[in-house]
C-alpha cells in the first residue's frame, strides 16, 4: 500500500510518499515552495540528492500536477493523506467528503493561516485525483479526549454548546509520536509527560498514560506560549482597548495578533529563532527580552502541567525549535531541579535526535525527539483505508 502525505501551507506543499508494505519506506518525497510567488520552485530527491529548479507554479494546483508528474510511475497511490487542521464537529482521521469539507470550512475563521490552503488544495487533489481517496487526520484528535475543566472556558455555557467554542489544541500528530517515543523508552504507558511541539508554531501538551489531559492552544491556534509572528496568551481585553481607544479596526488586530506579535512583535528582528538567537547574543536587548520571553511562558506551562499531572516523569522537545535550540530548551528548564528536571548541560547542546539529555540518575528523563508527523498520518490513514 502506498500513501502519499501532503503538507499544505499558504505558499508551499510538502510531499512524502510512503511504501507500508516496505517497512514504511519513504520512495519519493520533495516539495513546492513560494507558490503564487515570483521566485517559486520545486524540488525533490533523487538517488538520495536533493535537486531543484525553478518554475511557475502560479497556485497549487500547478504544484500537484509537478508533483504528480515527478512521482515513481510505477507506484500507484492508494491514497492522499493531510495533515488537516481544524474543523467544527469534527476531528480523528476522515475521508474527506463535502460534510467534512464544510466542517473545516465553518471554522475558516480560527484557523485562517491553515484551513483555506488545505481546502483549496484538497479541491485541486480531487479534481487531478480522481477515484484516489483523500484521507484528513486532525490535529485536535489527540487531545479530543480532554476532561472538560481543561477542556471548557468560562464564557456562558450555552454559547460554548451554541458555537462548539471550547479547547481543541493542535499539534497532535507530533504531541502523539513523541508520546508514543517516551512510552517506548521509558519501557512503559503509565507515565506524566510534558510534551513540547516548539516550531514556527508551538505547544505544549499534559500526557497522562499517553493520553492528552490539557494543551496550551485552544479554539484557535493563538493562544498558549508565543509563536513565530503570532501572539500566545493575552489578556482578551487588549483587544477591547485597541478598537476602542487606540483607533484600531478589528480586521488591523487580527492581522497584528497573527503576523505581527510573537518572536517578530517582540524583538522587532525577525520570526525565526535563530535570528532572535543571533541578534540577543549581539547585544540587541528587544531580542534579548523576546527570547527570555519565549523560554519563560515554556517554563510556566511545563509548570502548571507538572501540577495538573501530580509531577512529571518525562519531558519531550520536537519540532525546528524544540529539537535544534539547546538554549531554548536550557533557558526554559533552568530553576526546575525542584521538579526533578536536571538537564545534562553538555548532552543538551549537540543532541543527536532521539536523545536523552537528562543528567544520569535524573528523576525526569528530558527527550531530544525527531518528531515525525507525516508517519503518523500515515499510519492512520492506512488504519482507515483497511478497516473500511
Ligand atoms: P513549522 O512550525 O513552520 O513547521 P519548524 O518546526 O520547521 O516550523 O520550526 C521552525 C523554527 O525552528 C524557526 O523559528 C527556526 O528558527 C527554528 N530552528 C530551526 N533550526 C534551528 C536551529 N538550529 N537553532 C535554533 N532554531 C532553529
Amino acid at each position: 500500500m502506498n500513501i502519499l502525505i501532503c503538507n499544505v501551507g499558504s505558499t508551499s506543499l510538502k510531499y512524502q510518499l510512503f511504501a507500508m508494505d516496505r517497512g514504511e519506506q519513504v520512495i519519493a518525497a520533495g516539495g513546492a515552495e513560494r507558490v503564487g510567488g515570483r521566485e517559486s520552485g520545486f524540488y525533490w530527491t533523487e538517488n538520495g540528492e536533493k535537486r531543484r529548479e525553478r518554475l511557475a507554479l502560479p497556485t497549487h494546483r500547478e504544484a500537484i500536477e509537478r508533483m504528480l508528474r515527478q512521482l515513481p510511475p510505477e507506484a500507484a497511490v492508494d491514497c492522499v493523506g493531510f495533515k488537516v487542521v481544524h474543523a467544527k464537529g469534527v476531528t480523528g482521521v476522515q475521508y474527506l467528503t463535502d460534510d467534512v469539507l464544510a466542517a473545516m470550512e465553518a471554522f475558516n475563521s480560527v484557523a485562517p493561516a491553515h484551513n483555506p490552503p488545505y481546502l483549496a488544495a484538497i479541491r485541486q487533489f480531487r479534481a487531478l485525483m480522481p477515484g484516489v481517496p483523500l484521507i484528513g487526520s486532525f490535529e485536535t484528535a489527540f487531545h479530543a479526549q480532554m476532561p472538560p475543566e481543561a477542556r471548557l472556558y468560562s464564557i456562558p455555557w450555552e454559547l460554548s454548546e451554541r458555537y462548539a467554542i471550547h479547547r481543541y489544541g493542535f499539534h497532535g500528530a507530533s504531541h502523539e509520536y513523541m508520546t508514543e517515543f517516551a512510552a517506548e523508552k521509558l519501557g512503559r504507558r503509565d507515565f506524566r509527560l510534558v510534551s513540547c511541539h516548539l516550531g514556527g508554531s508551538g505547544s505544549l501538551a499534559a500526557v497522562r498514560d499517553c493520553r492528552s489531559v490539557d494543551t496550551s492552544m485552544g479554539l484557535s491556534l493563538q493562544c498558549g506560549v508565543m509563536q513565530n509572528n503570532r501572539i500566545g496568551d493575552i489578556d482578551p481585553y487588549i483587544i477591547f482597548y485597541l478598537a476602542e481607544e487606540c483607533g484600531m479596526t478589528l480586521p488591523e488586530i487580527k492581522t497584528m495578533l497573527q503576523t505581527k506579535s510573537g518572536l517578530l512583535g517582540m524583538s522587532g528582528v525577525s520570526n525565526d529563532l535563530r535570528d532572535v538567537e543571533d541578534a540577543a547574543a549581539a547585544g540587541n536587548e528587544r531580542a534579548q527580552i523576546a527570547l527570555r520571553a519565549y523560554t519563560y511562558g515554556i517554563k510556566k506551562y511545563i509548570g502548571s502541567y507538572a501540577a495538573a499531572l501530580g509531577g512529571l516523569d518525562a519531558i519531550t522537545f520536537g519540532g525546528g525549535i524544540g529539537r535544534n535550540s539547546a538554549r531554548v530548551r536550557e533557558q526554559a528548564l533552568s530553576g526546575l531541579d525542584f521538579l526533578g528536571v536536571e538537564l545534562d548541560l553538555q548532552k543538551n547542546w549537540s543532541p543527536r535526535g532521539g536523545d536523552d539529555v537528562s543528567r544520569d540518575g535524573s528523576p525526569v528523563r528530558i527527550y531530544v525527539v525527531d518528531t515525525n508527523e507525516e508517519i503518523v498520518v500515515a499510519r492512520k490513514a492506512a488504519a482507515l483505508l483497511m478497516g473500511g
